[in-house]
């Protein structure tokens, strides 16, 4: 039996303002305050897991331990199958540089990999996310979401975040990056994690 959340906040174990804004649009309509990571200025925990669900599990315990709240955690990326599903729990990491996240440079390498491989289009792809609630007595719920679709290239589209801007999710033929914010968040792969979690957790 999946154990329910019944407070009015809940504490977001992210740093990451994109994810945070995300949850807070899903969240809305069930009358919960979102609270971020940095607002509590909880520090981010080393993710050495190997899979989406272990670094969710990090994420989430960490924060529920150091507040004594209930904690939700998301981890998230991209698998693209002519890479071996690179990058995956990486997908972050392909983004860093000493001075904050580069996604441009992130895709660029993703697409560079696909031409080096030469890999045939189409460049099936997925975006996963894992949503893990925790609560401080060391109880978790874990929800897997996905949302299939292809990497395209060039990028196209200003809006979301991430690798949004080379992903087309299937059906459509508009990147996420094209895609309006609220269309985004009825389909996505946190849409699907999150219909599971309010489903076990709300309903
Ligand atoms: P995490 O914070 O370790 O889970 O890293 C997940 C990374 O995956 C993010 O920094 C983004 O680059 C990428 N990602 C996850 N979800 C999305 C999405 O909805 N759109 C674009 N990129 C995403």
């Amino acid at each position: 039996m999946t154990r329910k959340f019944n407070g009015d906040r809940l504490l977001v174990a992210t740093h990451n303002k994109g994810k945070l804004e995300e949850i807070a649009d899903l969240l809305a309509p069930f009358g919960v305050t979102v609270v971020g990571a940095a607002e509590m200025n909880l520090p981010e925990p080393v993710e050495d897991g190997t899979s989406f669900v272990e670094n969710a599990r990090i994420k989430a315990h960490a924060a529920a331990k150091a507040t004594g709240l209930p904690a939700l955690s998301d981890d998230s990326g991209i698998e693209i199958d002519a890479l071996d599903k690179a990058p995956g729990i990486y997908t972050a990491d392909w983004a860093e540089t000493d001075s904050g996240r580069d996604f441009v440079m992130a895709m660029t390498r993703a697409h560079d990999e696909l031409l080096e491989r030469g890999a045939p289009e189409p460049w099936t792809a997925r975006f996963c996310c894992t949503l893990v609630l925790a609560w401080p007595d060391g109880h978790d719920e874990v929800f897997p979401g996905v949302m299939e679709g292809k990497v395209v290239w060039p990028m196209r589209g200003d809006q979301g975040h991430g690798y949004d801007p080379v992903f087309q999710p299937e059906g459509y033929d508009i990147t996420f990056g094209e895609m309006d914010r609220w269309e985004k968040n009825k389909i996505s792969h946190r849409a699907d994690a999150f219909a599971k979690f309010v489903k076990g957790c709300f309903d």
